[in-house]
């Protein structure tokens, strides 16, 4: 059995992984990360490392082993299944949904993620576009890049956002930017790279660079 600060901080790790291609993660970043101070980072990597959950050297960093990797891929399973739930069942703004799919992530049901995940039509990616593994682990691969990359002119799909943060979302929200939505990037500021972008062929806005560096497109 692991605890809900366990679960968390195999997440954490995973998602640090994850953006550092698989490298070890250092105690200062999980600190950073989980908000704590690094001796009770420490403590908690000793617990952790004594389930052989993580590899844990001194100096060195952190990694999952297999284990571990298994079950923070069933937290983010079940985050971003409750997260369709609550958009597609509930009507919540996918703005409002990451705080409650915190918690529901930490329900130890096999039986109920599994219902859940056939109820919801076995859905492959979250509404914020990021990928549901399935129940052995694996990830739906998806080819995606920045907005802020994208070529002037070609025809692009929003396939999801790199950060969910509730004021971005309401932000790309006052700009209709939605997932599905099709885009094309008219033209780029040589002054702030800021970008001129289509939407739906309908309408045009101006967006920063910032806010084109979290949002994540394909070719159509
Ligand atoms: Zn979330």
């Amino acid at each position: 059995m692991t605890s809900f600060t366990e679960e968390n901080y195999l997440k954490a790790i995973f998602h640090l992984c994850e953006n550092k291609n698989g490298l070890a993660v250092s105690t200062n970043e999980l600190a950073e990360i989980t908000q704590t101070r690094a001796a009770s980072v420490s403590d908690m990597l000793r617990r952790l490392s004594e389930k052989e959950l993580i590899l844990y050297k001194k100096y060195q960093g952190v990694t999952l082993t297999e284990e571990g990797k298994s079950i923070a891929l069933k937290i983010i399973r079940k985050h971003r299944l409750w997260e369709v739930f609550l958009v597609e069942k509930l009507g919540f703004g996918w703005d409002e949904i990451h705080e409650i799919a915190e918690e529901l992530e930490h329900i130890d049901s096999k039986v109920l993620t599994e219902r859940l995940d056939n109820f919801l039509g076995n859905p492959k990616f979250d509404p914020h576009g990021d990928p549901i593994p399935d129940e052995k682990g694996n990830m739906p691969s998806q080819v995606s890049f920045k907005l802020s990359e994208a070529v002037i002119n070609t025809e692009l799909v929003m396939l999801g956002v790199s950060e969910d943060s509730a004021p971005f979302l309401q932000h790309l929200d006052k700009l209709s930017l939605h997932l599905g939505a099709k885009l094309r990037v008219l033209d780029v500021s040589g002054y702030d790279q800021s970008l001129h972008i289509e939407i739906n062929k309908a309408g045009t806005i101006h967006i920063s660079k910032e806010v084109a560096c979290s949002i994540l497109v394909s070719k159509k």
